[in-house]
């Protein structure tokens, strides 16, 4: 008993595990797939073996749903050899061959008077829908609400006589399946926004990169264009950072980059800011300000440096600039960062960790 106990803990703990798999990560991610693989064989196996123990002439229906079930994990099987991709042709696949099993079994089963197995075909072409667009809660709730529909209209005497086989497989499969294809359709959004999010942003640091400059910085451009405000561009250099490089190694200098990038993103609030990193170890900055107040900003963040991440230190170039409406994107603001990026040699070769303010052309 104690040992049943021990099991079920565990397997609830493993099913958890699932439910909350890290999806950024690729070890947990083959371990997902590995485990999906595993239940989808379990559930081919079950679902079939179900259907044997049913089988009776009068249950052909059944047999239509049982094959859309396997046809379905089939698919899901080859769809997570392959790795989830949204929109992938076995996918769509697999809800087009079980809608049609579902309507033929629709057909068959009325004909023969099998309500429960219309009722299971009805709700899981519902389920579906709920699987794809609903929230996980929601799937479940769905799925139960279901099989205690399939329950009802076997136990109101429209099964036949094999009817509490055909509702407990049935059941088992509508929930196992509608949970596995949920995983999987979580899977895909994931991997599609991690891809989206990894095309604007830059890796090491989580700031946004070169397309995301160009695709946010655009953006606060207009705006502020449109507010006659000024925007200010920061570019943030590293003094030295080949020396913390050569004493403290490659990791502590990705650590320090990566603090650096945290302070920077500390010291913007407006929601047009822009953090950015090219690569390498220099930072920019779209900030929104008000008219001489970069300047100020900078210094507050060049002091921050050298107190918190002593003994490196920043250079700072600036540029303070007020947009046009009119100007082409991006190459304003290329422009502009090339104005701020002449400032920092200035700084650097004013002695470095200091803060210089580009003159107008
Ligand atoms: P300066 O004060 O003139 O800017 O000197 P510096 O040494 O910072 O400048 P330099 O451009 O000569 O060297 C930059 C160094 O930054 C060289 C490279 O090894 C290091 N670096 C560039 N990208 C990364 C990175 O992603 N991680 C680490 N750890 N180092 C990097
Ligand atoms: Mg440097
Ligand atoms: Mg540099």
């Amino acid at each position: 008993m104690k040992d049943l106990r021990v099991a079920v803990t565990a397997q609830s703990r493993r099913l958890a595990r699932i439910w909350h798999t890290d999806f950024t990560d690729p070890v947990e991610m083959r371990r997902l797939r590995a485990r999906v693989m595993a239940a989808a064989a379990l559930l081919g196996l079950v679902s079939t073996a179900g259907g044997a123990a049913a089988a009776r002439p009068a249950t052909g229906s059944f047999w239509a749903v049982q094959a859309a079930i396997v046809t379905y994990l089939l698919c899901l099987i080859a769809w997570t050899r392959r790795g989830p991709r949204a929109g992938d042709t076995e996918f769509l696949l697999m809800i087009l061959v079980s809608h049609v099993f579902g309507m033929v079994s629709v057909v068959v089963g009325i004909g023969r008077g099998q309500v429960s197995v219309t009722a299971l075909s009805l709700v899981s072409v519902a389920l579906m829908g709920g699987v794809f667009c609903g929230r996980r809660r929601d799937v479940v709730v769905q799925a139960l609400f279901g099989s205690a529909m399939i329950a009802l209209s076997g136990m109101l005497g429209g099964g036949g006589p094999h009817w509490p086989q055909e509702v407990s497989t049935g059941a088992f499969d509508l929930i196992a399946v509608s949970a596995v294809v949920r995983l999987l359709r979580d899977m895909a959004v994931a991997a599609v926004q991690r891809a989206k999010r990894g095309e604007v942003t830059d890796p090491l640091t989580g700031l946004a990169n070169r397309r995301g400059l160009e695709q946010q910085g655009a953006r606060s451009w207009s705006t502020r264009a449109r507010e006659r405000a000024p925007l200010a561009v920061l570019v943030i250099d590293v003094d030295h950072f080949k020396r913390v490089n050569d004493t403290q190694g490659h990791a502590a200098g990705d650590d320090i980059l990566r603090r650096l990038a945290d302070l920077i993103a500390a010291n913007m609030r407006h929601e047009d800011d822009v953090t950015v990193r090219l690569g390498g170890e220099e930072f920019f900055v779209l900030c929104a300000v008000t008219p001489g107040e970069a300047v100020q900003i900078a210094e507050r963040l060049r002091e921050q440096v050298a107190a918190e991440l002593a003994p490196v230190t920043v250079s700072i170039g600036v540029h303070e600039t007020f947009p046009g409406a009119d100007d082409p994107l991006p190459d304003s603001l290329w422009t502009a960062v090339d104005v701020a990026d002449r400032a920092l040699y200035v700084a650097k070769n004013g002695g470095r960790n200091r803060v210089v303010l580009a003159l107008p052309a």
